[in-house]
């Protein structure tokens, strides 16, 4: 069934397809989907718990989640939870650590053995610094043989580490110990268990442009999935929260005062538009015409 641009699909169905499949990322990394508590309709569930009331219709269930999502009345999405196996290189595992609000068991170094796989960046990969994000790398790509230098140079220091980190086990030095020259670019495993609110904070954060490729690409293979399991919230969250922008007051302000006195009846009318939503739109410009 095609509903408001996403497919409604059988959801045992999809879990079947989805659950245990590995999903490459990087060279050496995967995302795999470990289990799924609830579904779109749990949210709707939840949600309405204060009415008492039976089960509804699906248009009312999207009606229904996309007010929760465009008013942040966040708690529903945190009914329903998601628990993914990641394998992915230590330097990505450190910014994702970041997001507080996941549950986290990771694959231990003290207890076993490193294995030899490192992330090495493709080619098109190793570029400039960006002189306008600090924190980011340019759209220029390096020389191919001078990138192809580094590549090499990569590779062989990792070579390099692995190698000592194995003569050191394999000649009884604690693994723990041993293990503590290894680069940032090993690949480490967890299992990683979040609710559905904190996890589209998660994409929203790292989805962005701004976010390193590297740590974008697994939050691309995470989108995909969720917007299978969860097709209504995740359109919701597309239209309401990724692809929305918010103004500060001086920003309003600037905008106020080169367009001013947006009239609210000039505005062409759009059926397609809810009703809700056009009422939502009026008060706003209200609110930026009386700044
Ligand atoms: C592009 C980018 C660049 C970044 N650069 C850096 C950097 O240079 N250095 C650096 O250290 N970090 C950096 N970060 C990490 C960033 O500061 C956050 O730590 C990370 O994005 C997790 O966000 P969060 O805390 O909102 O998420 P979560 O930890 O999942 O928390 C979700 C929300 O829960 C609430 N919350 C959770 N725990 C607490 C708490 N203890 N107290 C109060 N509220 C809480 C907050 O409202 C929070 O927004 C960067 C992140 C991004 C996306």
């Amino acid at each position: 069934m095609q509903n408001n641009g996403y497919e409604l699909r059988n959801q045992s169905e999809i879990r079947e397809e989805l659950i245990g499949k590995e999903f490459r990322v990087l060279d050496y990394g995967f995302v795999r989907l470990v289990d799924v508590m609830g579904e779109d309709s749990s949210i709707c569930q939840s949600a309405r718990v204060s009415y008492g009331k039976g089960t509804k219709t699906l248009r009312e269930d999207d009606t229904l989640i996309r007010y929760l999502m465009r008013h942040l009345h966040t708690s529903p999405f945190e009914m329903v939870e998601v628990k993914f196996h990641i394998r992915l290189p230590i330097f990505i595992a450190r910014q994702w650590i970041r997001h507080r609000t996941a549950n986290v068991n990771e694959y231990s170094g003290r207890y076993s053995e490193m294995t030899d796989d490192f992330y090495l960046p493709e080619i098109h990969q190793i570029r400039t610094q960006s002189q306008i994000n600090k924190q980011a790398r340019s759209e220029e790509e390096l020389d191919s043989n001078i990138a192809n230098q580094i590549i090499e140079n990569m590779q062989n220091s990792q070579q390099n580490s692995y190698n000592e980190y194995k003569s050191y086990v394999d000649s009884g030095v604690a693994r723990e110990i041993a293990r503590i020259n290894l680069p940032l670019s090993s690949y480490t495993e967890w299992y990683w268990k979040i609710d559905l609110h904190n996890l589209f904070h998660f994409l929203k954060l790292r989805l962005d442009l701004h976010a390193q490729y590297e740590i974008r690409v697994y939050a691309e293979t995470i989108a995909n999935i969720i917007k299978q399991i969860f097709p209504m919230s995740y359109n919701a969250f597309e239209d309401y929260i990724l692809n929305s922008v918010t103004f500060s007051r001086a920003e309003l302000s600037l905008l106020q005062n080169n367009f001013a006195n947006i009239n609210f009846d000039e505005i062409p009318v759009d059926e397609n538009f809810p009703k809700l939503e056009m009422l939502e739109l009026k008060n706003k410009i209200k609110f930026i015409n009386n700044l």
